[in-house]
């Protein structure tokens, strides 16, 4: 078993060059384009720390790093490379700060920036072909200290739709997991209606026009169910609590793009996949992503805190 051996010891040293390299050709796969003029001629001026290209034909200036997930960064790319390479084995932000050398901050943005790219590629492929959809619940508990008192809370549920094109065999050739928005109550009865509505915009959003949707099979939720999809739903809350000791609303559909990402891709083909997104993917800043909620809608006022009594000077 790989995972058993310390990650420090097969974390690739990746050269400058190498970096430089496979990001040039996921940001250009075809060759340069200068971004002004789309002329395929360019000198390379090295005297930056990052590679600037200068097109022949209209001087236009572009860095290698523009234009992808990694642009404005200050970290070197030998550590951006590791970070995608750490992304195969799906491990924590705080431990990818110790294994690359930066700070949690610097580590969190980074694999939600790489999370970022893959959330982008993966809304450019719907499902189509025959289709098996499983609506699901998230949700965990939590302890919290109130003064002294060791409480035990619970994340409300989120509706979750997991979602395949599947072969005749019943194995996945694509996987998706969305995240719906929130029961508006807590009332039991409103939660079938609630997943019914998830379902229909999971398949508004996620399933290609003109694939027979309403011959999707619908698989039944439960903690038994046999299905690839069922296993591989169980998969994915066990790394969410395992790794993360749970994901709240705000970012879950992040981490389930990644779990989706990485079920899908054999070893050999994520990290090439993964420099791609980054290649060809704009990036996100750290306000956008604390400010976001993922298409979730803001908690139902009974939910928020009590408004702060405005205070009175003077
Ligand atoms: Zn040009």
């Amino acid at each position: 078993m790989p995972s058993r051996y310390p990650i420090q010891d097969v974390l690739p040293d990746f050269s400058q060059e190498d970096c430089e390299h496979a990001l040039f050709a996921a940001k250009w796969p075809t060759g340069f384009r200068c971004p002004r003029c789309g002329h395929s001629q360019y000198y390379q001026i090295t005297t930056r720390q990052r590679p600037l290209l200068e097109c022949r034909s209209c001087a236009h200036q572009t860095s290698l790093t523009a234009g992808t997930v990694l642009e404005g960064s200050r970290t070197p790319l030998m550590k951006w490379f590791q970070a995608m390479f750490l992304m195969q084995l799906g491990i924590s932000a705080r431990r990818l700060a110790e294994l690359i050398g930066v700070t949690y901050k610097t580590a969190w943005l980074m694999n939600h920036k790489l999370r970022h790219a893959i959330g982008v590629r993966d809304l450019e492929r719907p499902l189509d072909g025959d289709l098996q959809l499983l609506d699901e619940y998230y949700g965990y508990e939590y302890h919290r200290y109130l003064g002294s008192l060791l409480m035990q809370e619970a994340l409300k549920p989120q509706p979750i739709v997991v979602g395949a094109s599947v072969n005749g065999a019943g194995d996945i050739v694509y996987l998706k997991m969305k995240a719906g928005d929130g029961p508006e109550s807590d009332d039991a009865t409103r939660h079938s209606a609630d997943s019914e509505e998830t379902v229909e915009r999971f398949v508004q959003k996620h399933v290609a026009h003109g694939a027979a949707h309403e011959r999707a099979e619908r698989l039944e939720r439960g903690h038994r169910g046999q299905t690839a999809l069922h296993v591989a739903w169980r998969e994915a809350v066990r790394w969410l609590t395992w790794t993360f000791g749970g994901i709240g609303p705000k970012h879950l559909q992040a981490y389930l793009n990644e779990f989706c990402f990485r079920r899908l891709l054999r070893r050999n083909d994520m990290l090439a996949e993964l420099i791609s997104c980054c290649g060809t993917t704009e990036t996100i800043t750290y306000r956008r992503l604390v400010g976001t909620r993922s298409g979730i809608r803001p908690i139902p006022w009974a939910y928020r805190r009590p408004a702060r009594r405005q205070r009175y000077t003077g």
